[in-house]
């Protein structure tokens, strides 16, 4: 591709114009997820959960960007949501709590606008202090016991109470903040 006489100028002009267009699109993309220089992004968030993620991480106090995206094209889900948090990383409770209201999502920590870690969450086999009992009779109900659970059911997300051993499910799932 050196030899480009002159008679293939303009051939070349339009190569480069595809070319300058293509990085604009790759400018434009860029935008609808841009970049943080330090934090967490979630992202191949379920349309659905992209407000209970938010919930359930308290971001609504977060005093610091918060980026929220919803019904974004994906070529895995067909849309989904992503949010980017500036300046936070997260505890293994708070990944915890993102996989029992969103499965799967990505997990991606920035650093110095880098990628420095990237995971999908799972659903872990126990969680501890920060689901409630949906028991009004169990004893974390009723004294300042911390609550315990085994996920029996990941699928369908049934936790088991430590304690009383009745069951927390996805209808019934309430989050101790
Ligand atoms: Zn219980």
């Amino acid at each position: 591709m050196r030899n480009i006489s002159t008679q293939n100028i303009s051939t070349s002009n339009i190569f480069n114009n595809t070319l300058a267009q293509s990085n604009t699109m790759d400018t434009k993309k860029e935008l609808v997820v841009s970049a943080i220089e330090n934090g967490t992004v979630i992202d191949h968030i379920p349309t659905e959960s992209v407000y209970r993620v938010i919930h359930i991480l308290g971001l609504e106090e977060y005093k610091d960007e918060v980026l929220i995206g919803n019904y974004l094209q994906s070529s895995k889900l067909g849309r989904k949501g992503i949010i980017k948090i500036k300046n936070k990383h997260f505890t293994k409770d708070e990944v915890s709590k993102v996989a029992l209201v969103a499965p799967f999502v990505t997990i991606i920590t920035i650093q110095d606008y880098k990628v420095i870690e990237k995971f999908a969450t799972e659903i872990p086999d126990h969680v501890e202090n920060f689901v409630k009992c949906a028991n009004p009779k169990c004893i974390t109900n009723c004294e300042a016991v911390p609550t315990k659970f085994d996920i029996v059911d990941k699928e369908n997300l049934m936790l088991r109470c430590h304690y009383c051993e009745k069951f927390t499910t996805k209808e019934t799932i309430h989050f101790i903040h």
